[in-house]
């Protein structure tokens, strides 16, 4: 028996009630031995960038065969799990399923896609969600083994350095008591800072909590931020778990995600690359346009305001249109400012411009900005009501 199947066995004897889906996530994990998807990784030779996850911009020769197959491997165990709920999966095996699209969507963790694509199908579209976004995983874990060495080792940003996803949990590791973060994707690790928020930079210790759970022993704890009310859960370890434990260490240490959802806090879905910087440039013109709506109400003069607003609005405005990649918004923002052509006012634009990369960063990690931002981004003050509470740095 492998670690693999005595880890899933273990944790089904702690949770009974999981073993449906233990069978799935088996699968998996064992798929992720199959030497196939260690051929679809595209070689490297290039060091890393700063900032750039490793997948990012890389470009795939995918063969449908394969993840065909294990589609079909994944569905067909689902199916056989004995939940309702994963029963429904049934017509998606007779389907015609662009499969590259969901492997794309798995790998982006667009959970949107997976969704449609079930309600079209019929099918119960949590579950095929919560399926589809395994598809990725055996390609992923190959990633991280093939550019083990094209990792950069200063790497110290809160996403992972192969795939860009958040990080799973955090290691504090032997005597010396270094902090990694560990991948729940591709269980990459990177070495972290102490006292940092992964999600929105945040480095001040007033802002960052310990929570100790009750039952969880002095090895594992809460570590979360008050400004962005994500967390990481961390364990205190010897050694570093093997790539392929890394899931089941997760889904073992759900009581503290428990115990972290009770506290308020939240751990972020999906991609750190989700958010296109012109997306919330956009959403925060909107609200601005809100703002300007009230300060004319007010009827009063407000002319250190409106210059504010005025340089608000020109930053906003030529992001909405350059369009930077997530990855080259800082440098973009430092860029405009150097090409300031207002010097009198390059004080509030600069202000303004480490602002509005505190929101986007904000923005990564909260589900009720993204909402927000998917409705249109609706501002209150252009239908004259009360000016809704939204979290702002
Ligand atoms: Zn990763
Ligand atoms: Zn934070």
């Amino acid at each position: 028996m492998t670690a693999i199947d005595t880890g899933v066995q273990d944790l089904g004897r702690r949770h009974p009630e999981w073993k449906p889906w233990l069978a799935v996530v088996q699968e998996i994990l064992r798929e992720a031995a199959n030497p196939i998807w260690e051929a679809l990784v595209p070689a490297r030779t290039e060091p890393q960038q700063s900032k750039v996850p490793l997948l990012a911009g890389a470009r795939l020769a995918l063969e449908v065969r394969p993840v065909r197959q294990l589609v079909e491997q994944l569905i067909g165990t689902a199916c056989r799990s004995g939940t309702p709920k994963m029963a429904t999966l049934e017509p998606v095996l007779k389907a015609e399923l662009d499969v590259a699209a969901l492997f794309r969507a798995s790998l982006c963790q667009d959970g949107k896609h997976a969704k449609e694509t079930a309600t079209v199908l019929g099918a119960d579209p949590e579950a095929f969600e919560a399926v589809a976004a395994l598809v990725a995983v055996p390609f992923l874990l190959a990633c991280n083994r093939r550019w083990a060495s094209a990792k950069s080792v200063s790497w110290m940003e809160g996403y992972c350095p192969v795939c860009g996803a958040w990080p799973a949990f955090a290691e504090v590791r032997g005597i010396e008591r270094s902090r990694y973060f560990r991948c729940g994707r591709c269980s990459g690790e990177w070495q972290a800072h102490c006292l940092f928020c992964p999600y929105c930079g945040m480095t001040d210790h007033n802002e960052l909590a310990s929570l100790v759970p009750e039952k969880g022993g002095a090895t594992s704890v809460i570590e979360a931020c008050k400004r962005c009310l994500g967390y990481v859960k961390t364990f205190t370890k010897l050694q570093g778990s093997p790539a392929a434990r890394v899931i089941l260490d997760d889904l073992a240490s759900v009581d503290l995600d428990v115990a972290a959802f009770e506290q308020g806090y939240r751990r972020p879905q999906g991609s750190s690359e989700a958010l296109r910087p012109a997306d919330v440039c956009k959403a925060l013109l909107a609200a601005l346009e809100g703002s300007e709506g009230r300060r004319r109400k007010r009827k009063r003069d407000q002319t250190p305001d409106a210059i504010g607003l005025g340089v608000k609005r020109d930053l906003l405005e030529r992001a909405v249109v350059a369009d930077p990649n997530p990855e080259a918004f800082e440098e973009w923002l430092l860029n405009y400012l150097r090409t300031y052509a207002t010097p009198e006012l390059w004080g509030p634009a600069s202000a303004m411009a480490r602002a509005v990369f505190d929101e986007w960063r904000l923005a990564h990690s909260l589900e009720e900005f993204r909402i927000w931002l998917e409705n249109g981004a609706p501002s209150d003050d252009t239908k004259d009501e009360k000016p809704r509470e939204r979290p702002s740095s």
